[in-house]
């Protein structure tokens, strides 16, 4: 492939000067989830042409994909965002894509009247010859130091933004801005390290919600903020029928709080553990959901990091929808890439952080080992969870952290358990998603390796949504929780969750970007401007209180934005049917048990459990300094990220 005549040491300086500039760890986050998300993939997009750059590996095809990429971005982040600091994506893609000499830009949006002078400027010169004027780097590529860190330590500190500047930003959209008084908190759902989730109403509609609170004090401690804020962010930009949607998200005085639909039906977690491994169909059928969340995520860039049964909630009508996107990490995003194939190390040693994060007998043995890790780490999570599911217990375990980190590391996945093993076709899945090494491992080269496996051969990918779970989760109304751990702790407010009144706002300036709003929550303000109005229930408004309506309501506000890909998958309905006889949980929970593989259920889930609160208590001492049990994981491991005590290291 011909390489283009790039002036390398103008590039690569104009490439710098853009990361070094706009570097999202060197400045506050946007206070747009959207928008910062895309601030995010440019920067990697930029970050990754430098290095290819370096390495002589640039060509007309790398180009043209990071062109189509960029455009794409910033095509989807004006649908998603009416948020001003659009301009300043813009200016930021703008800046990227000088680096592309030639190619005529497409994007409408970027036509600012000072590149319109550039290019009459340059318009007559030779289309075969880079246009160096392009390559200069931009004079005001710096952007304005207040925003810029304090980076003394190669650590990045936010910035402190003056105090009649915080003011204004305080008084300013109050009104429609999303904050605390928008939502009154319900029942606990969960309680981990670093926050809760609750069940919310919102004040004016009575619609029910999930609100995760994360404590701003411990993301301090932990120097986690820009964890959350990523979070935030791939929640707000990513959608997919199978990822949870985001609504809202604000700062409170001790927390950073995000507002995402209640999905009532529990998560696959509680379902193992109450009603052990799940049939053949179930699993296939949530696994091939998976698949296509997975795919979404990493076209985007995102790796989970976190994939596990806790973490994959499952609708009112059976369907699986991923959560938790705290421990994610950004690489770089592969919407475009029809022409230029990424190496294999560009995969699977996309990131070399010498984290170690995630839950034990979840981390794929690559990230234990510290070797560099990318995006297979989530198809090595597939294959534990597949295991799973099917099987009720993990693959790999043991009594101690050491044993486990052994096994994940050695051990061969087995199947001795005789008439219980799964299907020829899914212990061939499993063994190829669990090959220790990335490159050989399923997935590596793209989800459509995994679609095309034979174990997936009865699942439509095309309209997954219409296919009938066998198991439909029992809810007695819009708020039911009785589908989530039942916990007796869980079940009533804690009182750190009802405080804000007196203390003082924690780390303002550097947390009030997180509040950031969607579509969705115009809609939901919209709704209320119209009761409001009528001085009555809107009519459009179906009664409150009923699950019904409040499905509706959701559909209304969770279904419009995914109708297009809903309609690819033939998303039949978002209800549960009454042809289909659940095994509820709360027949389970009552020892009315029955495992829907027909088998009695000889509690390996409960093994699972011990085990698993063994290894937490063990792992949340790792996150309290680096103890024993950190040094008997990794052997020396540098930096064990634990987010929470009570699920995840
Ligand atoms: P953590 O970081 O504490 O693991 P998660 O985002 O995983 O936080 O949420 C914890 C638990 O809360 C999940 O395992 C699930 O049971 C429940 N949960 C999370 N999000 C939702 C939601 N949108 N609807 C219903 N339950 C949820
Ligand atoms: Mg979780």
């Amino acid at each position: 492939m011909a390489r283009l005549p790039l002036d390398k040491t103008k590039m690569e300086a104009h490439l710098q000067g853009i990361i070094t500039s706009y570097s999202p760890d060197a400045m506050l986050p946007l206070p747009d989830g959207v928008l910062s998300f895309t601030h995010r993939l440019v920067v990697e997009l930029s970050r990754d042409c430098l290095a290819k750059h370096q390495r002589g590996l640039i060509t007309e095809t790398y180009l043209e994909d990071l062109q189509q990429n960029i455009e794409t971005l910033l095509q989807q982040a004006g649908e998603k965002s009416e948020h001003e600091e659009l301009a300043f994506i813009k200016e930021l893609a703008e800046k990227v894509l000088c680096v592309i000499p030639r190619l005529p830009h497409s994007l409408d949006c970027l036509e600012t009247p000072e590149g319109r002078a550039k290019e009459e400027q340059n318009g007559t010169t030779d289309s075969t010859e880079p246009n160096t004027s392009h390559q200069e780097l931009p004079k005001d590529l710096i952007i304005e130091t207040s925003v810029l860190a304090n980076n003394d330590q190669g650590k990045s500190e936010p910035p402190e933004i003056d105090e009649s500047a915080s003011n204004l930003i305080r008084s300013l959209d109050v009104g429609r801005k999303p904050c605390k008084s928008h939502f009154e908190t319900s029942t606990l759902i969960s309680s981990g390290t670093y926050g809760t989730v609750h069940l919310v109403h919102h004040t004016d509609t009575r619609r029910a919600f999930a609100m995760k609170k994360i404590e701003k004090q411990n993301l301090f401690m932990a120097e986690k903020f820009q964890q959350a804020f990523l979070e935030r962010d791939i929640l707000m930009f990513i959608e997919s029928p199978f990822i949870v949607n985001m609504v809202c998200s604000f700062s409170s005085q001790r927390h950073l709080c995000m507002i995402m639909e209640y999905i009532g039906g529990g998560d696959c977690g509680t379902l193992l553990k109450y009603g052990g491994p799940i049939s053949v169909n179930l699993a296939r059928l949530y696994f091939a959901e998976l698949v296509l969340a997975l795919e979404h995520l990493h076209s985007y860039g995102v790796v989970h990091r976190d994939l596990k049964p806790d973490n994959l909630l499952i609708t009112p009508s059976g369907h699986i929808k991923v959560t938790d996107f705290g421990l994610s990490k950004l690489g770089l995003m592969r919407l475009t890439t029809n022409n230029y194939k990424a190496q294999m190390e560009d995969i699977t040693k996309e990131f070399l952080d010498n984290e170690v994060c995630g839950t034990l007998e979840y981390i794929a043995p690559e990230m234990l080992l510290m070797e560099g890790y990318g995006r297979p780490i989530d198809w090595w999570a597939m294959g534990i969870i597949l295991h799973e599911f099917l099987l009720g217990s993990v693959p790999f375990f043991g009594s101690t952290t050491k044993k486990v980190f052994n096994a994940v590391i050695k051990d061969d996945v087995t199947w001795n358990f005789d008439n219980k093993a799964p299907p020829p076709d899914a212990q061939d899945l499993i063994t190829e998603l669990l090959r220790k090494n990335p490159a050989r491992r399923l997935g590596t080269g793209g989800a459509h390796e995994v679609k095309i496996h034979p174990f997936m051969s009865d699942i439509n990918f095309d309209c997954i949504l219409s296919q009938q779970p066998e198991y439909i989760p029992e809810l007695v109304s819009a708020e039911d929780t009785s589908n989530f751990e039942p916990h007796s702790e869980k079940h009533h407010l804690m009182a750190s969750d009802e405080e804000e009144d007196t203390s003082e706002d924690i780390g303002y300036t550097v947390f009030a970007p997180f509040t950031s709003s969607t579509k969705r929550f115009s809609k939901l303000c919209t709704h209320t401007t119209r009761m409001t109005d009528n001085n009555m229930e809107d009519p459009k408004l179906p009664p409150e209180d009923s699950p019904v309506s409040d499905s509706d309501m959701q559909r209304q506000l969770f279904s419009s934005e995914a109708d297009d890909e809903k309609q690819r998958h033939n998303d039949s309905s978002d209800l549960p049917s009454s042809s289909t006889v659940p095994a509820t949980l709360a027949q389970k929970k009552q020892g009315l048990t029955f495992t829907r593989t027909g088998q009695k259920n000889d509690r390996e889930q409960g093994e699972r459990r011990t085990r698993g609160s063994i290894i937490r208590r063990i792992l949340s001492s790792c996150r309290r300094g680096l103890s024993r049990a950190a040094r008997t994981i990794g052997g020396g491991c540098a930096l064990v990220s634990c987010r929470r005590s009570s699920r995840t290291m």
